[in-house]
């Protein structure tokens, strides 16, 4: 069965509700494992970028606008949130 989007409102409300300094994260150059807490942030205007403690690669950007937060989790494997 294809559905669209709306069928995970339930589950990413349920994601995006948590402390996510605790989450886990794999970085997708070296596979490096930790949790968000140990990234290394450089919070240059517009926005944050958080990289590997490890290899040093970007693992997310965050901007923020008056009206969005534009979250970029391109160098980011996987991310494990607790529940
Ligand atoms: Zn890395």
């Amino acid at each position: 069965m294809e559905l669209d989007g709306n069928a995970l409102a339930g589950d990413l409300a349920e994601v995006f509700a948590i402390e996510m300094t605790s989450a886990g994260f794999t970085c997708a150059g070296c596979k490096h494992t930790g949790v968000v807490a140990t990234l290394r942030v450089w919070t240059p205007v517009p926005g944050a970028v958080a990289r590997c403690p490890s290899c040093g690669d970007v693992i997310f950007s965050l901007v923020r606008t008056p009206s969005r937060v534009y979250l970029t989790l391109t160098g980011t494997a996987r991310l494990e949130l607790p529940l």
